[in-house]
C-alpha cells in the first residue's frame, strides 16, 4: 500500500507566444512601417502552501498541470495576451524536488508560501521592434520560447503528533473529522479506512498538532501486513495514541476485552508502540447505553490506573477536554524525547 504523502506530478509552463510580422497598410501610406506585435509571455507554474490542505491525495487524480501559453503576437502593434499563471496548492510541509536532479524546488513549510516552480516562456518580439534607420521593414519577428516542464516529486514530511486507535467502528474517523478540518470516510461498516488519514487539529489560533487515523490494527488477520513502512514512519512518530472504545450494546467485560486486544494487536505490530502514552474514550457517550455504562467503566479502568475519558462525535461533548489533554500530552513528550523522525 503506498502512503499518501508522495506524489509525482509534471508541471509544464506555457510557451511565449510568436512575435508577429506585419506592416501598416493604409489607405493613403502604402508603405507603413513594420507593425507586428510581440508575442505575450506563456503562463509559469507556481506552488503554494496551502493551510487548507494536509495530505497529497489529490495528485493521484491529476497528474499533469499545464499553464497556457501565451497568444502570438498580431498586426497593428497588438502584443499578444500572457498565458495566466497556474497555482498548484499542496499541503504545508511538503517538500518539491526535481525527479531527476533530485534538486530541492521549493520547500513549502509555512503556508502561504508561494515558490515558482517552471517559468513560462518569453514571448518573441514582433518585427515593430526590429525597425532601425537603415532598415525600416524588417521582416524578422522571434518565435516565443518554451516554457519550462519539470517531473516534481512531492513529499510530505507532515507526520503525526498522535494516532488514533481502536476496534472498526469504534468511531476514529468521526473523531477525527469532529476535530479536524479532514473529512474521512464515514460508514456503517467496518474497513472503511484502508489508508491512514491525517487531520490538523487546531488547539488555538496558532497552535495545532497532527492526528492519524490508524486503521488497520484489527482488521481480520491481516495485523500489521499490508501497511507500508511509511505508515509505520508516522506510526512510530507520534507522541501519544488515543484509543476509543464502542460501549455500545457491551459488558464491561465486553469493553475491557476489546481494549486488550487493540493492545496486543499493537504490540505485536510495533513492540514500542506499547510503551505509547494512551488516553483512552469511551465513543459515542451520546447514545444512552453507553452513558449508564460509563460509572462502572471508569471503575473497571481505575483499577488498572488508567482514567477513562468519554466522548461523542456527534454532540461533541468531551472532545474539546480530549484536544486538550492530548495536546498536553504532546508537548510533554516532546519535551523529553529528542526528535529522531
Ligand atoms: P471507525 O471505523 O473507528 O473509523 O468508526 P466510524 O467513525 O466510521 O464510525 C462507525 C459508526 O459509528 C458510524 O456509523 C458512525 O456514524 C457511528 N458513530 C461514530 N461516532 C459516533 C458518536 O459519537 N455517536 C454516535 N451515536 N454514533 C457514532
Ligand atoms: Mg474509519
Amino acid at each position: 500500500m503506498k502512503f499518501l504523502d508522495e506524489a509525482r506530478i509534471e508541471i509544464v509552463a506555457g510557451d511565449g507566444g510568436d512575435g508577429c510580422v506585419a506592416f501598416l497598410r493604409e489607405k493613403y501610406r502604402p508603405r507603413g512601417g513594420p507593425s507586428g506585435g510581440d508575442g505575450g509571455r506563456g503562463g509559469s507554474v507556481w506552488l503554494v502552501a496551502d493551510a487548507g490542505l494536509n495530505t497529497l491525495l489529490p495528485f493521484r487524480y491529476k497528474r499533469l498541470f499545464r499553464a497556457p501559453r501565451g497568444e502570438n503576437g498580431r498586426g497593428k502593434s497588438q502584443h499578444g495576451k500572457a498565458g495566466e499563471d497556474l497555482t498548484i496548492a499542496v499541503p504545508p510541509g511538503t517538500i518539491a524536488t526535481d525527479a531527476e536532479s533530485a534538486a530541492i524546488v521549493a520547500d513549502l513549510n509555512e503556508p502561504g508560501t508561494r515558490v515558482l516552480a517552471a517559468a513560462g516562456g518569453h514571448g518573441g518580439r514582433g518585427n515593430a521592434r526590429f525597425a532601425t534607420p537603415t532598415n525600416q521593414a524588417p521582416r524578422r519577428a522571434d518565435p516565443g520560447t518554451p516554457g519550462e516542464r519539470h517531473v516534481l516529486r512531492l513529499e510530505l514530511r507532515l507526520l503525526a503528533d498522535a494516532g488514533l486507535i481502536g476496534l472498526p467502528n469504534a468511531g476514529k474517523s468521526s473523531l477525527l473529522a469532529r476535530l479536524s478540518a479532514a473529512r474521512p470516510k464515514i460508514a456503517d461498516y467496518p474497513f472503511t479506512t484502508l489508508e491512514p488519514i491525517l487531520g490538523v487539529v487546531a488547539v488555538d489560533a496558532d497552535q495545532s498538532f497532527v492526528l492519524a487515523d490508524i486503521p488497520g490494527l484489527v482488521e481480520g488477520a491481516h495485523l500489521g501486513r499490508g501497511l507500508g513502512l511509511s505508515f509505520l514512519r508516522h506510526v512510530r512518530r507520534t507522541a501519544v495514541l488515543v484509543h476509543l472504545i464502542d460501549a455500545s450494546g457491551k459488558t464491561p467485560e465486553a469493553v475491557l476485552t476489546d481494549y486488550d486486544v487493540i493492545n496486543a494487536e499493537l504490540e505485536a505490530y510495533a513492540a514500542e508502540l506499547r510503551e505509547r502514552p494512551q488516553i483512552v474514550a469511551i465513543s459515542k457517550c451520546d447514545l444512552p447505553d453507553t452513558r449508564a455504562l460509563l460509572p462502572v467503566l471508569r471503575d473497571e479502568f481505575g483499577k488498572r490506573n488508567i482514567q477513562l475519558r468519554h466522548v461523542s462525535s456527534v454532540s461533541g461533548e468531551g472532545c474539546r477536554d480530549l484536544m486538550i489533554a492530548v495536546w498536553q500530552t504532546i508537548q510533554h513528550g516532546r519535551s523529553l524525547t529528542a526528535d529522531d523522525a
